[in-house]
């Protein structure tokens, strides 16, 4: 099955922090993919700014080695020289003066104009300003934020003040690059477009859901950053949550940007308050892989495990628990949502034991796909002996080979900045209640004494988690690729 691509409208696109880990690894590697696939029209610019004092021939040559590192272009792609000519660069320091006259005299009128900010966040507030200052962006450009949104609600809902000073919620995209994954997107698909699933997505048949998001990697590299943040910050407030939505709202009245993000809000609005006994953390430790040698501080509180129990308190969750957990250093790289059913009410099987409850797991990466697990009758003579079987369907094997060639959740993100299609992308009210929900679970930590559990590097995370769900009478799915 080949994916069908339309190009966009042609644009005019400036990477603040083009010369950056994320412009070179994510941002041109899945531009040029986009223009390789014939989505981008030739006739449009692609403008890199930062300090780096280079010239457009130098920052070309920078993207083509980034390009052959990240997106496999051989040395003598002739697409790779045409996509070069559509780059350009000015630089810019976000919180001076000179070059916003040079950008300005090259946007050009009639193109889509957008603003990449592949930048800290605390330089957010200087270029909006200076956007708007100097004439460069006007009421149909767009800029695009990256995360982190925020460390608490304090410091998110400033960063939303100062974007709103000079740009239009309309006009912010707030990406949480989980999102553009072509499998997040797929659970909305697979709900509301199937009548199979929704009338038992609800608290009567569902018994708990499972997400999980385990990582292979630790923090080494990275670690005194990471140890601001942590799992929390890192992975719950954003990525976990915007899954959780997905899997809980109700069905939007349209696939529209608003309809949808409103539902989503609504499933933030209606978390409950996590109780100390709903949430582990966890550190990872081992012979030479070890957290605290990571993070560079022998003492740190800091999680890079984390498992909580999570209430949702609405007609259609009441009672059944959605348990979260992710973590560094983990046995396998995975993320898996699974949907437990509950069991049938009654067994006319009286020989064959009681039917299993069935289980839906949506595998987000890898292999992306979907098993249903239902009960048959185990084949052969014998009598009535059940069997649970898996309905399994990867969506690479479903789809053909085009199928499993997806877009990158930047380079689609990316399209629906110049689309003008918001749907992907974090509103500021939904940015703003996450924090909500996640700044007391966040202090009530910081304010106490507790160390995380520590887990052995490569296990399936602490033994307190384990018991998170015995006591429930429930099990974590197995950790595996
Ligand atoms: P980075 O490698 O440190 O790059 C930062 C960029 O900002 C560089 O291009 C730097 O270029 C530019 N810069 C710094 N100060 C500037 C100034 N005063 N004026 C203009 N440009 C300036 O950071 P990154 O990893 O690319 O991350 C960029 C943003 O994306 C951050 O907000 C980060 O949290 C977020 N993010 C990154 C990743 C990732 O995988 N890397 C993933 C998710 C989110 P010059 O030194 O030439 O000015």
């Amino acid at each position: 099955m080949v994916s069908r691509v339309i190009p966009v409208d042609d644009f005019d696109l400036v990477i603040f922090g083009a010369t950056g880990d994320l412009a070179h690894r994510k941002i041109l590697p899945g531009l040029f993919r986009r223009f390789t696939a014939g989505q981008i029209p030739a006739s449009s610019q692609i403008i890199g700014a930062a300090r780096t004092d280079q010239d457009d021939d130098a920052f070309r040559a920078e993207a083509a080695k980034a390009i052959r590192e990240y997106a496999g272009a051989a040395e003598d792609d002739p697409q790779l020289a045409e996509f070069l000519a559509l780059l350009g660069y000015v630089p810019i320091d976000a919180k001076g003066e000179g070059g916003w006259q040079e950008l300005k005299s090259r946007m050009r009128p009639g193109a889509v104009h957008a603003f990449y900010f592949s930048v800290a966040p605390s330089l957010f507030g200087d270029i909006a300003e200076r956007l708007a200052g100097h004439g460069i962006a006007d009421d149909d450009s767009r800029i695009v934020v990256e995360k982190p949104f925020g460390r608490d609600l304090a410091s998110a809902r400033a960063l939303n003040a100062t974007l709103a000073q000079h740009f239009t919620e309309q006009q912010i995209y707030r990406i949480d690059h989980y999102l553009g994954k072509e499998t997040v997107q797929n659970l909305m698909a697979v709900r509301f477009a199937n009548v199979l699933f929704e009338p038992l997505w609800n608290a009567q048949y569902v018994d708990h859901v499972q997400i999980t998001v385990a990582e292979t990697v630790g923090v080494a590299g990275r670690g005194s950053y990471y140890d601001k943040s942590g799992a929390i910050r890192d992975m719950v407030q954003n990525h976990m949550m915007q899954l959780l939505c997905l899997i809980a709202m109700e069905p939007p009245y349209h696939f529209d940007p608003d309809a949808v993000r409103d539902e989503k809000l609504k499933v933030i609005r209606a978390l409950e308050p996590l109780e100390p006994a709903d949430i582990v953390r966890g550190q990872y430790q081992g012979e030479g892989s070890d957290y605290l040698t990571d993070a560079g501080d022998a003492d740190s509180r800091t999680e890079s495990y984390v498992a909580m129990k999570v209430r949702i308190s609405n007609w259609r969750w009441q009672g059944t628990p959605f348990y979260l957990r992710t973590g560094k250093k983990l046995r396998a790289r995975t993320s898996e949502i699974a949907i437990t059913f509950k069991e049938p009410p009654h067994s006319i099987f009286d020989d064959s034991g009681h039917p299993k409850a069935n289980e839906l797991v949506i595998r987000l990466q890898p292999n992306e796909g979907m098993n249903l697990k239902v009960m048959i009758k185990e084949p052969g003579p014998g009598g009535m002996r059940l069997v649970q079987v898996p309905l399994d369907m990867s969506f690479a094997d479903a789809l053909g080979p085009e199928g499993a060639d997806m877009p990158d959740a930047y380079e689609r993100l990316i399209m629906d900045v110049i689309r003008g299609n918001q749907t992907l992308f974090m509103r500021g009210d939904e940015v703003e209640a996450a924090w909500a929900w996640t700044d007391p679970i966040i202090k009530s930590w910081e304010e106490g004494k507790r160390r995380p559990e520590p887990y052995d590097s490569g296990s399936s995370g602490p033994e307190e988690a384990l018991r998170l769900m015995h006591r429930d009478n429930r099990r974590w799915r197995e950790i595996r690729a």
